[in-house]
This record gives structure tokens, sequence and C-alpha cells, in this order.
């Protein structure tokens, strides 16, 4: 990404501590610091140190490492704050509630009763309509390689239906037109 996105973005100036935060874990990929604004005391947000506007830019090694982090704070936040629970989302794209160009994972404490809504009403589909959405997002799924996912060495091969290696990398112009349909997305 070029110098000038990440001088404007908000996330990068916390990342060079150009702006003050409250920083509760960092290593050479990732960064937390606690929501100034957050929904509850202890609100989190884990974050890559490298600009990426949306998840599907984060490579997967970089994307394993956030989340690792998510999970351990998750633990602390259940430890040490005494949470009954945790929110652990992303909001990816504008649709979806992303209001700054610069993936973020959010850690949420929860408690009952605490006021927050995270639910939807749930939508009833017809049999038929499930195969079709079933079969798109496969066809997807493939085009884009999703199995091209790589354990880190001397981790443990992933497990569960979308086996690693199983795609071959593509690099073809599916992969370039769904790379640009993302970018619209992007705040
Ligand atoms: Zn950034």
């Amino acid at each position: 990404m070029a110098d000038k996105t990440r001088e404007s973005c908000l996330i990068c100036q916390i990342v060079a501590n150009k702006v003050p935060s409250h920083k509760v874990y960092e290593d050479d990929l990732t960064l937390a610091v606690l929501d100034v604004n957050g929904a509850n005391p202890g609100h989190c947000f884990v974050i890559p140190k490298n600009h990426y506007p949306i998840i599907e830019q984060v490579p997967d090694q970089e994307l394993a490492n956030l989340f690792g982090v998510a999970n351990k704070i998750s633990s602390s936040i259940f430890e040490n704050l005494k949470a009954q629970g945790t929110n652990i989302f992303v909001a990816n794209g504008i649709p979806a509630g992303q209001t700054v160009a610069h993936f973020v994972i959010n850690v949420i404490p929860r408690k009952e009763n605490d006021g927050i809504n995270l639910q939807w009403k749930p939508k009833q589909l017809t049999q038929e309509e499930m195969s079709t959405v079933e079969l798109k997002l496969k066809e997807q799924i493939e085009n884009i390689g999703v199995g091209k996912i790589e354990p880190i060495e001397g981790s443990k091969t992933l497990s569960g239906p979308v086996q690693a290696g199983t795609q071959p990398i593509s690099e073809d112009d599916e992969d370039e037109d769904y790379i640009s349909r993302q970018m619209n997305r992007i705040p």
C-alpha cells in the first residue's frame, strides 16, 4: 500500500505511535489496543501492523497470528475482567459496519444483560434457495483457492472439510476480478 494511504489511516497512526493508545499486546505483526469508544470496558482492537483494508488482503499467516492474539486477549478478558462471554468479530466492508479502512478484529467482553445487541431475525429460506446459495458459495470458494492455505512451519496441517493443498494456487483473471470487486467495499 502507498505511504499516502498509511498517513491518512488512523490505525496506521496508532501503530506508528503518532496517535496515543492503550496497548495491551504487541509483537512484530500484531498490535492490540483498547477501543476508546468500546462497547464495554476491555473492548479491544486486534490489528495487523501492516495496512490491509479488508480481510481478503491479509496473508494467511498474519491472519492466523491475529486470531491467535484475539483468542489470548479473550482469555485474559475472562480471567481478569470476570467476563461471562466474549464476542470476537470483524466488520468486513462498509455494509457490514466497517468504518476505518484498516482490518481490525473486535474482542468485546460480555456479561448477561449488558445491553449489547448483536442479534438478528432469522430468515427462512426454501430448500431451493438454500441449494442455490450452497452451490454458488462452493464454486466461488474453489475459484479463490481457499485450499492454498499453507500450514505455518512446525504446526499441524489444517483439518476439516477444506484440506490444505487440495486446490492449486490460481493466479488467473477470476482472482483479479474477485479482488477488484472486493475493493468497492473498502471504506
Ligand atoms: Zn492502516
